[in-house]
């Protein structure tokens, strides 16, 4: 489309949106734009992008079972934006919604320059292990589905980040690629592991985090899917094609294959995923049938995990559980820490089954069967889409890493979220000076490691400052210190050299 076009385009939208009373939306260049109704035409040569305006959230669902593609929902316009194929078409009607074809997200089928392959992943994991040798190593956490029938050379591959014995260290698990198109995720991971090797020692939060945690990064949950998604494959799912789904690697999101994350079997096949196996939400034939869905299974149960975020591709949204069933999670924790999440990532933050019902995801089995804090967040916009170009992922990471650094943080106490942060803390010459929130009860420190609320080296309060002598150390020594608030809450720590 020229640009005039675009300009006119948009013009009619601009207009719609007002004429419907969303006068305060503001389309840019980025927004889908109407090409009118679907037709058996539209299907010709390509899989067309529509809109359908939806009246209730029940119908989402619906469409999710049918195994549509949901990519985007425009909660106060009542519209779904996603990809059907013309099988679903039907089905998508008979549930009286009326589809109509919009312009496509920033699809470009291209995988830039700079984005990592599964080969490169693998050689920067190995990298950074032989770089930090006593903080990181890699590990095989299983075998893809490729690998498992003998064709393709893919492990799982975990950078294991931790130092000593990790056993009693809050665990923290970073995955990325799910979904094999989404190719911005294992970016994500990847930015952390260097953030936190190339921090340790230098930055004490950072150094804290190292020493304190054990956390495992996984870039490439879906490597054979991303091995087609790298040769610029429109794809989603596993490459398992033994379901059902055709014997060919072709059909991009429609083709075979599971979708690695709806196969997680905690309220399994509930709702929200499809039992076809050429659609793109299929569910698999039975849950933890994967290889790829039974390597993460096999992480996350070696021992009690705090936090889990998985990364996704795109929309702009930070999710917690539950999807499957429209009742609040039974941890006032997630939520609130969800909503921490949003306001750092500028993203949307919402309980998943407020989107649409999905059953089968990571994030559900993860809190629901271990009790883990899980969050899945969707990165980029329509019109980054799934392959925006790759110097976009610096301002994806800049987006994400004060979430990721948040859980880092929580994952000592996660209970801190209700509590208020100290606002600023000095060392000079062995003196430690905190400016506490307003109506701080108390302050305390730890030194190296963080101990339960309330057992740290108590500093004195004065007003809106509070005071420790520990004595110059020669900035060696980490220390943390957090305060209790007005109401009793003790709050995340902020760390420091002395
Ligand atoms: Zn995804």
């Amino acid at each position: 489309m020229n640009r005039f076009a675009t300009l006119l385009a948009a013009t009619l939208v601009a207009t719609q949106l007002q004429a419907c009373g969303r006068a305060g939306t503001v389309p840019t260049a980025d927004s889908p734009r109407d090409l009118g109704p679907l037709s058996a035409a539209s299907f010709k040569n390509h899989q067309p992008v529509v809109s359908m305006s939806y009246s209730d959230r029940g119908q989402l669902s619906k469409l999710a079972e049918l195994g549509m593609e949901i990519w985007y929902v425009d909660k106060a316009a009542h519209k779904v934006f996603g990809q059907i194929t013309p099988e679903q078409l039907a089905g998508v009607k008979a549930l009286g919604l009326d589809p109509r074809e919009v312009t496509r997200p920033g699809l470009r089928n291209s995988f830039d320059n700079g984005y990592h392959t599964y080969e490169q992943v693998k050689a920067e994991l190995e990298a950074l292990a032989a770089k930090y040798p006593t903080l990181a190593k890699v590990e095989d956490i299983g075998d893809s589905w490729e690998k498992t029938k003998g064709k393709a050379n893919h492990d799982i591959l975990a950078l294991h980040i931790s130092t000593g014995d990790a056993s009693t260290k809050p665990a923290l698990l970073y995955c990325g690629n799910h979904h094999a198109r989404e190719i911005v995720t294992p970016e994500m991971v990847l930015k952390l592991a260097h953030v936190l090797l190339e921090g340790h020692g230098t930055d004490p939060e950072l150094t804290g985090y190292v020493e304190n945690r054990d956390l495992y990064l996984i870039p490439m949950v879906n490597p054979d899917g991303h091995t087609l998604a790298e040769k610029g494959n429109d794809w989603r799912k596993n490459t398992n094609i033994t379901t059902g789904g055709g014997t060919q690697l072709s059909g991009g999101p429609n083709g075979p294959g599971v979708d690695l994350n709806r196969n997680y079997g905690f309220h399994w096949g509930t709702g929200g995923a499809s039992t076809e196996p050429t659609s793109a939400t299929f569910r698999g034939p039975a849950p933890f049938s994967e290889p790829e869905v039974q390597a993460i299974k096999g992480l996350v149960e070696r021992r009690p995990f705090t936090f889990l975020m998985t990364y996704h591709s795109f929309s702009n949204l930070i999710l917690w559980p539950w999807g499957y069933q429209n009742a609040p999670p039974p941890d006032k924790r997630l939520p609130a820490i969800g909503m921490q999440l949003g306001k750092l990532s500028g993203y949307t933050p919402e309980q998943s089954i407020d989107l649409y019902q999905t059953s089968g995801d990571t994030t559900d089995w993860a809190f629901g069967a271990r009790n883990v804090l899980a969050y899945t967040t969707e990165i980029g916009t329509w019109g980054d889409g799934f392959d925006p170009p790759f110097s976009k992922v610096e301002t994806f990471w800049k987006q994400n890493e004060p979430g990721a650094r948040l859980l880092l943080n929580l994952a000592a106490n996660p209970a801190w979220t209700f509590g208020t942060p100290v606002q600023a803390a000095t060392s000079r010459n062995g003196e430690i000076e905190v400016s506490l929130p307003a109506g701080a009860r108390a302050a305390e420190a730890f030194i190296g490691r963080e101990g339960k609320d309330g057992t740290g080296i108590k500093l004195a309060v004065a007003g809106a400052k509070a005071h420790l002598t520990l004595g110059a150390k020669g900035g060696k020594q980490l220390v943390l210190v957090h305060a209790q608030d007005a109401n009793g809450q003790w709050g995340p720590t902020k760390a420091l050299f002395n």
